[in-house]
């Protein structure tokens, strides 16, 4: 996930930051906050260490630290193009945790940046949200920990049932809402990053490092990620006068996820992982995916509105969640078909 946040509140996060935060001056290689007026919520307060923790809206959070030498690593989950995903056991409390060991060793203002990222991550808070607990620093390679998502990624799932679909919609846009009315930009929504666990809930993953290390990466370095679920607009910014609108972006993207769901295939005419080139001029040069004859009135409505062209045109998170495809499920029916979702277990490797 790559987050465009507002900055942190003076008070910054908890005591051990500030210690190894610098005096004074501001790092101005942060990009500065794209604001919209409209959403005018105030940031989370910052947690304070000596009061009781927060009540939480995630019943996965774990109100005190874990330390790095009290986890046992069991397993390797899988790569991607920023790190490895272990999984973890928590020797003390016995409980599972996933820890994402970001690549390459990164030089201390890359890290500063990453810590103080973190630090306002640990303050999301939500039940479609995987939630990021700490942050570990070890000489320079940084090791990130979170909830663990016994069902794995959505990646490759084939979801023919509107309801079904209805359902993890709902569920990724309240996540979704959620950030967005916080001022944090995904800006990587794809199927390897919405997750699911043996409670059929959905949460949105990966979010926080992967911006800083975009920053840093050689935009024509192939391990930067795919341009597939990215907007017309982000990928070619001559399209909307050069301004790009993060919150929209995230819907396109949600849009192009959902109907790959539906499709059992990548939506465009061309290859998820075709080259740069031909992925750029199917997603920014021809008309926008549509939903096919077959899917309901809704679902296909529901589908053109995360769809267009137009930035502007696109409905936000909160209009979404208020869309006839999304009213209409029923959730405790749906959570019974999501059952069937559930991914194998991922391999086990070392
Ligand atoms: P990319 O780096 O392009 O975003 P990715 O999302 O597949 O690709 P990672 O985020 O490194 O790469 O994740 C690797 C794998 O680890 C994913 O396929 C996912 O299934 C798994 N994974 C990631 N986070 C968790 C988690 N919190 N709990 C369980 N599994 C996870
Ligand atoms: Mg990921």
């Amino acid at each position: 996930m790559r987050p465009n946040h507002q900055p942190p509140p003076s008070a910054g996060g908890s005591s051990s930051s500030n210690k190894n935060r610098p005096r004074r001056r501001a790092d101005l290689t942060l990009p500065l906050p794209q604001r919209d007026p409209s959403l005018a919520v105030p940031l989370p307060l910052p947690p304070s260490s000596n009061s009781a923790p927060p009540a939480s809206s995630n019943s996965n959070a774990l109100p005190q630290q874990v330390n790095f030498s009290e986890l046992d690593r069991v397993n390797r989950i899988g790569s991607g193009t920023g790190g490895t995903v272990y999984k973890v056991v928590h020797r003390p409390s016995s409980r599972p945790y996933a820890l994402k060991v970001i690549y390459g060793n990164h030089e201390e203002s890359v890290r500063r940046q990453i810590r103080r990222e973190i630090e306002i991550l640990r303050d999301v808070d939500h039940p479609n949200v995987v939630k990021c607990h700490e942050m570990y620093d070890h000489n320079g390679e940084i090791q990130v920990l979170l909830e663990f998502m016994d069902g794995g990624s959505l990646e490759g799932i084939l979801i023919s049932q509107e309801a079904n679909l209805s359902d993890l919609a709902r569920q990724v846009l309240s996540g979704l809402n959620y950030l967005h009315r916080r001022h944090i930009v995904h800006r990587d929504i794809k199927p390897s990053n919405l997750l699911i666990n043996s409670k059929k809930v959905v949460k949105i993953a990966d979010f926080g490092v992967s911006r800083i290390l975009d920053q840093t990466m050689d935009p024509c370095n192939s391990s930067v990620g795919t341009i597939a679920y990215m907007s017309p607009e982000r990928i070619n910014t001559d399209l909307n006068h050069g301004l790009y609108d993060g919150y929209a972006g995230d819907i396109w993207s949600l849009g192009v996820s959902i109907l790959e769901f539906y499709l059992g295939r990548f939506p465009f005419a061309v290859g998820r992982q075709g080259d740069w080139a031909s992925l750029m001029c199917a997603i920014c040069m021809s008309q926008p995916p549509e939903a096919p004859p077959t899917a309901s009135n809704e679902f296909r409505h529901f589908i053109s509105c995360c769809l267009q062209r137009d930035p502007a045109r696109r409905w936000s998170a909160a209009q979404l969640l208020q869309h006839p495809f999304i009213l209409r499920g029923q959730p405790h029916q749906v959570a019974q078909n999501l059952h069937q979702l559930l991914p194998p277990p991922p391999p086990l490797s070392s």
